[in-house]
């Protein structure tokens, strides 16, 4: 395996302060599959759900944000939480968090989470980086 500064894992456990769903306007990408579970969950059809909560950003798709920068289903907690996307399940596992153990610090000013919690090993956080684990599973 590659040789990465986090060789020894990672400490994280979410405090569901809401801090990373809530303030500065941002992104949350959805692919077609993601909307179509989302909006499955909330018992709407694609193009009902696409009315209500995506904007098209070049080609791809976000979710709407409240005003101030809040996302949509963020309710003290998220509504889709079961459902949520990718993006959301991943953090802070996150390529450009885990780019150098600055940018990990970084992050943890926003995430009290960060550095605190269980231990993510190596083998865990590389799919988790890929997007093809959930960070919240087993936590
Ligand atoms: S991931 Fe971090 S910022 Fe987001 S809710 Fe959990 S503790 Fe708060």
């Amino acid at each position: 395996m590659a040789d990465v500064w986090y060789e020894d894992g990672l400490r994280f456990g979410c405090r569901r302060c809401g801090g990373c769903c809530t303030g500065a306007p941002g992104h949350v990408w959805v692919t077609l599959k993601m909307i179509d579970e989302i909006a499955g969950y909330l018992g709407l059809d694609r193009d009902r759900f696409g009315r209500r909560y995506l904007r098209k950003v070049g080609n791809r798709y976000s979710l709407v944000e409240k005003a101030g920068g809040d996302c949509i289903f963020f309710d003290r907690g998220c509504r889709i939480y079961p459902v949520r996307p990718l993006q959301c399940r991943t953090y802070p596992f996150w390529p450009e968090n885990l780019r150098s153990r600055s940018a990990w610090e970084l992050a943890s000013r926003a995430c009290p989470g960060i550095g605190v919690g269980r231990l993510y090993t190596l083998e865990e956080i590389q799919p988790i980086r890929k997007g093809e684990a959930d960070a919240s599973r087993g936590d």
